[in-house]
């Protein structure tokens, strides 16, 4: 491989902090809030220009598993609580009782980042947007500094507790640490997929929306279109002036600029072959547009850290409960099909209408689970332990959000937004405790943390 030698630099340190919170998206904006009001000089680095991770970036909604499964008891509130009623005091969500009667908190992606840039100005968290977190400086076992690019340069960030909260578990393979990436087979992991808003239609009663969609399915099954559902007039938001669809798929190494790139081009031909065949054959749809497109494509899975637990599917489906509980789930496991096939192949399970055609399937589908066994049983949740958020090999590092410790299955349900959330308040809140009690955050009391969350109003 053609390389180039960089001559020594001496690193400018920046900034130091008692935690600092790589990646201000569900996972880590809960972190840093929590870390900073329980005490912690908190520092909180962020590569957009605003935070949310794919609630904002990713344009993604509702916010799921902040209920039992089938159920309207909450099994988290504390961060996510906070958010939906600040969000909904500013018109971009719903009050937190009716949240809890819909199957997911449908929001305002721009209400959410003002809220959160209070939030984060309010706790008094220290935030670099427009930082990328590039390297990471390790002493021993230990992680001495994280490596930032800015448009100043090359920076230094030290901290005493870093929480990988880049969704990517960018921290943890730049220091070397273990890691996983996507199923056990191949190294895949779920398809990408990005969400589109739609406006510009006429309102539709609730039969032509039903005819709208049939037609778009029929095209779908000839081979026009490359989704994996016909529902373009989703209304995922909080607002009913657009639809916000999540339609599209695909299939790649979300880890790799070169398939982020292809997925971006894909995704968006995409959204703009069904606008200009609804343009061009639905009444209605004449004057339709795309409102806006995520500001980046989603990956759903990619690198997760390897800790001394990996929650599984079988943790998801029993319900499973932990003494180390420190967050709780109900999502199951919705795993996008990992070669990015679009309809009529869904999710991958032993149903997949694809068959042998697919080698996972070819070779594993005795071991598939069936549509019947993905779920948590009803009016129940699943427990994260907080070993699922400890590095087996780095003990000043926490993950928080889709990069924790779990399995393909596991990390399928896990990954929504609303335990992302919990996951990102334990993390913060142990690390805030790991600072003030100078140990390793796998040192901490967990009853105290368990007793610190509960304070704080979370459920565990
Ligand atoms: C297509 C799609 C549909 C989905 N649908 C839903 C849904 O309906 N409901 C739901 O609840 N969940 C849904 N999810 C899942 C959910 O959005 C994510 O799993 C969740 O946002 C993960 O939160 P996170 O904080 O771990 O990571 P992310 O949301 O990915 O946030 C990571 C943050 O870290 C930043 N970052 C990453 N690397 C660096 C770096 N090196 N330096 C600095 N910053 C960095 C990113 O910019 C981002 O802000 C969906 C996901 C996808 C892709």
């Amino acid at each position: 491989m053609l390389t180039i030698t960089e001559p020594e630099r001496q690193i400018p340190v920046v900034a130091q902090a008692d935690v600092v919170v790589c990646g201000a998206g569900p996972g880590g904006f809960a972190a840093a809030v929590s870390a900073a009001r329980r005490g912690a000089r908190t520092l909180l680095i962020e590569r957009h220009g605003f935070m949310g991770g794919l609630a904002t970036a990713g344009l993604i909604a509702p916010i799921l598993g902040h209920t039992a499964h089938e159920s309207c008891v909450p099994i988290v509130q504390g961060i996510l609580r906070e958010i939906t009623e600040r969000m909904h005091a500013i018109g971009g969500a719903p009050s937190w009782a009716q949240a809890l009667n819909e199957w997911g908190i449908r929001f305002d992606a721009e209400a959410l980042k003002i809220v959160l840039d209070e939030m984060m100005q309010q706790a008094g968290v220290e935030v670099m947007l427009h930082t990328l977190v590039s390297d990471v400086v390790r002493q021993n076992q230990h992680i001495q500094a994280i490596l930032v690019e800015t448009k100043s340069g090359r920076q230094a960030v030290q901290g005493k507790v870093f929480i990988d909260a880049t969704g990517d578990a960018d921290v943890a393979y730049r220091a070397g640490a273990p890691i996983t990436h996507g199923r056990a087979f191949d190294g895949r992991g779920e398809a990408m997929g990005s969400f589109f808003h739609l406006a510009g239609f006429a309102p539709l009663s609730e039969e032509q929306a039903h005819a709208v969609l049939q037609q778009v399915e029929h095209e779908m099954e000839d081979g026009r279109f490359h989704f994996y559902n016909a529902r373009f007039l989703a209304r995922n938001t909080h607002h009913d002036d657009h639809a916000a669809a999540n339609m599209t798929r695909f299939g790649g190494d979300a880890d790799l600029a070169q398939d982020l790139t292809r997925a971006e081009f894909s995704t968006r031909r995409d959204v703009w072959d069904l606008v200009r065949y609804l343009r061009a054959n639905v009444p209605g749809f004449e004057d339709c547009y795309v409102q806006q497109t995520s500001p980046q494509v989603g990956p759903r899975e990619t690198r997760q850290i390897v800790g001394p637990y990996a929650l599984t599917g079988d943790d998801i489906h029993e319900g499973s409960k932990f003494e180390d509980a420190i967050a709780r789930g109900s999502w199951w496991i919705d795993i996008h099909c990992p070669l990015g096939r679009t309809y009529p192949v869904h999710l991958c399970t032993a149903e997949c209408p694809q068959g042998a055609d697919c080698a996972y399937w070819a070779s594993h589908h005795d071991q598939m689970r069936g549509r019947a066994e993905l779920y948590p049983p009803p009016g129940d949740w699943y427990d994260i332990p907080y070993r699922s958020l400890l590095s087996v090999s780095v003990p000043n590092l926490l993950a928080a959000g889709r990069c924790i410790s779990a399995t393909h299955e596991g990390m399928a349900g896990a990954r929504v937004m609303g335990t992302c959330i919990a996951i990102g308040q334990a993390a913060g809140t142990a690390a805030a405790l790991a600072v003030q009690q100078s140990c390793a955050p796998g040192e901490v009391d967990v009853e105290t943390l368990r007793r610190m969350l509960r304070e704080d109003g979370q459920l565990v």
